[in-house]
Parts: C-alpha cells; structure tokens; sequence
C-alpha cells in the first residue's frame, strides 16, 4: 500500500512524525509492506511552489492508495489566487471524499466525565455551509455590498442519499442505531429533504433503528447521556461542530481521529486544526492522527480484501487503548510523555504483541 504523506502546519510535523513511526511498525509487524511517501501541502507549499497544493500532487495522490493529511492552518489561507488554497477542501473536493467518519469513545485510565460511550460521528463533506466546495468554481460566499454578505448552503438529494447510506452501513456493523441531526424546523426545505432521504435510505435497512434531534438539542443530549448514541449522521457543519464537542468529552480533542472516504480514495485527517498555541513544544498529542491512519488502513484493507490491513488497524486501536490505561501517552490524557515519545511507545507496544 502506498500513502502518501503531508505532515502539515502547526502540530503537524510532530504528530505525523509520531504517525510514521507507528505505520512503520504496524507495516514491519503485520508484514503490510507500506510505502510512504511524504511531500509537503500548506505553509511549506507555499513556500516551495507557490501554492498550498498543486495539480502534481494531487495526481501522486490519485496514484497512490490512501492519503495521510496533517492539520492545516486554513484560517491563514484566505486568497485562492495567491496560492492559499484550503487543502483539506481541494482533496475532499477534487477526490470527492463525501463521508467524514469520526469515532469518539471513551478508554479505560482516563476518568469517564459523563460515563463510558462508544459512538461515531458521520459527517457530510462535500456540500453544505461550506461554501467553498458548493460549487465548480470560486465560492458560493458573496460580498454583496462592503456590509452584506452572503454565504449559500446547498443540498442535494443524491449527497444525502450517499452519506444516509455510509452510516446505515456501518451502524449495521455496530450497535444498528442512528440518530439523524439536522435544523429541519428552521431549514425547512433542505434540512426537511435530509431527514426524508435519510429515512428513504434507512428502509433498507430494517434491522436499524432511527431518530432523530434538533442540532442544538442535540448538543445537550450529547453532554446529558452520550451512551445514548450509536452512529450520529448530519450535514457539513453540523457535524463539523458536533465531532470536536464528542471527541473533547471523550477525553481530548487529540483523540478525534478522522476519516474522509469516497468510493474511490480515502484520506486520514485528525479532527482538529494545527494547534499553533502548541506547536513545536512536543506536547501535542498524536493519538488523533495515529487513529485516522488506522484507519485509513482498515478502509484499506475491507476495500482490497486484505485481512492483515484490519488486523493491523485493529492492532493500533487496542495499542492506543493499552497506551492510555498505562499513561504512555499525552498529559491532555493523563499521561506524562511527549508527542515523540508517545509515539515511540506505541511503536514498541505495536513490535512486541
Ligand atoms: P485547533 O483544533 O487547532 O485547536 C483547538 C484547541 O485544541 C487548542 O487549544 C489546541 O491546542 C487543542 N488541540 C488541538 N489538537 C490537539 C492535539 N492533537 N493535542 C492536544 N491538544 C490539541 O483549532 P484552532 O486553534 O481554532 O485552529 C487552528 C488552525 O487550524 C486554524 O488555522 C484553523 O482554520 C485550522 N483548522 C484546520 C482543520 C483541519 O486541518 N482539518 C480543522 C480545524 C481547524
């Protein structure tokens, strides 16, 4: 399997640094035969290209069988015509990355805040209040006058029907539960397609059970009893918002590991941004992209039908778990190591089970 690599601003370059260790173990210990290629997106691109990401790169991405994104400064790129494109955007976009899988659970040796919960947050990517991927080119976000602005949602039935469907699917491997978050009382017309279509879809699947909470509901929910929730599916923003609240009661934000699949390409990318607050001081913790890559792998590996790509994904799950109960980890999780360090341990744990 061959990934390509883009280590990314702020945190980036520690976090995936400890992610590459980990793959390269993972790669050495289930005999994966991984082939990493790293390159650069974001505030090195720019420097080195004039671009935040180029057309080469991403036909090396298309060329390739996954991706691994870092985090991005995207608040800094704001002029697609000198270059400051927003890479997370263009891969989703230009690759057509439409579900956004992001896991949130909590582990043993840390406290349970609000109880023990297992749930996932499956997010759509490619349209909605993100008005930057709405349509073929330029943004669907307007300066109307230097004081009105405005910024287009779109939603279509055939996205709808895609992301209802990645989480019926995956809710019937788990616990065949969803819940559907939308703003169908104020958004009438388009939140009231999405839950429709979402019920539409869900027909298919019987064994499933469904509901469904008001966004802001929702978050009260979520904070009042989140072993409540099996799969969560919303729109862009809605699950955007709702994976870091998820991710943070699951412990920290550097534990919100994320997948971006299409039917085609996949791409790992921690939940969260670059962090600069902590950037460059080794104490980032790189659980979240350790996690998105396992899962880059697992996708991988059903997609290809390659046991030992599961087991190896599963292999760095259990590892971060084990990781966690034993403090060899961050200090936002209890532990007392760096970034590097927590992923050398992991490295070590993955070599001897
Ligand atoms: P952020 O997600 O980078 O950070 C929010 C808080 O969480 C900060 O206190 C940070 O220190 C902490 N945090 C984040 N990751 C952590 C980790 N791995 N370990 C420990 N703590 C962690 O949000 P922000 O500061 O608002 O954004 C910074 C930049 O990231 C902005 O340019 C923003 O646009 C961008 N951003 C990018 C992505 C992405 O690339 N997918 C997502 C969100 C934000």
């Amino acid at each position: 399997m061959k990934i390509i690599v883009l280590p990314g601003d702020g945190i980036g370059p520690e976090t995936m640094a400890a992610t590459v260790d980990v793959l390269e173990a993972a790669s050495r210990r289930f005999d994966l035969g991984l082939e990493l290629v790293h390159d650069v997106a974001g505030h090195d691109s720019l420097k080195l290209h004039g671009a935040t990401v180029t057309n080469a790169l991403l036909e090396k991405v298309k060329a390739a069988d996954g991706l691994m994104l870092g985090p991005m400064a995207t608040y800094d790129f704001k002029d697609e015509s000198k270059g400051e494109i927003n890479p997370s955007k263009y891969f989703r976009k230009c690759l057509d990355l439409y579900a956004n899988i992001r896991p949130a659970r909590t582990y043993n040796g840390m406290p349970a805040r609000l109880g023990e919960f297992d749930l996932v947050v499956v997010r759509e990517n490619t349209e909605g209040f993100y008005s930057d991927r709405n349509i073929e080119s330029g943004s669907s976000e307007m300066l109307i006058t230097p004081d009105v602005a405005i910024s287009l949602r779109r939603i279509t039935r055939s996205c709808c029907e895609r992301i209802a469907r990645s989480a019926f699917e995956l809710a019937r491997t788990r616990s065949k539960h969803v819940t559907i978050v939308h703003k169908a009382n104020v958004l009438r017309i388009a939140d009231g397609m999405f839950i429709d279509i979402c019920h539409e879809v869900g027909r298919d699947f019987p064994d499933v059970k469904i509901d469904d909470f008001i966004v802001d509901a929702m978050m009260a929910h979520v904070v009042r009893a989140p072993q409540r929730f099996d799969v969560i599916v919303t729109t862009n923003m809605f699950g955007d918002i709702l994976s870091d609240l998820t991710a943070e009661l699951s412990g920290s934000l550097g534990l919100g590991g994320s997948l971006n699949a299409g039917d085609q390409y996949a791409m790992g990318q921690a939940a969260h941004g670059s962090a600069p607050d902590i950037a460059g001081q080794n104490i980032a913790n790189p659980f979240s992209l350790v996690l998105s890559a396992a899962m880059l792998l697992n996708w991988y590996g059903q997609k290809n039908d390659k046991t030992p790509f599961m087991i190896a994904a599963k292999g760095i799950f259990d590892g971060v778990a084990a990781a966690i109960d034993a403090q060899e980890a961050t200090r936002d999780v209890g532990g007392k190591l760096g970034t590097r360090e927590t992923g050398e341990a992991l490295a070590t744990r993955l070599s001897t089970v």
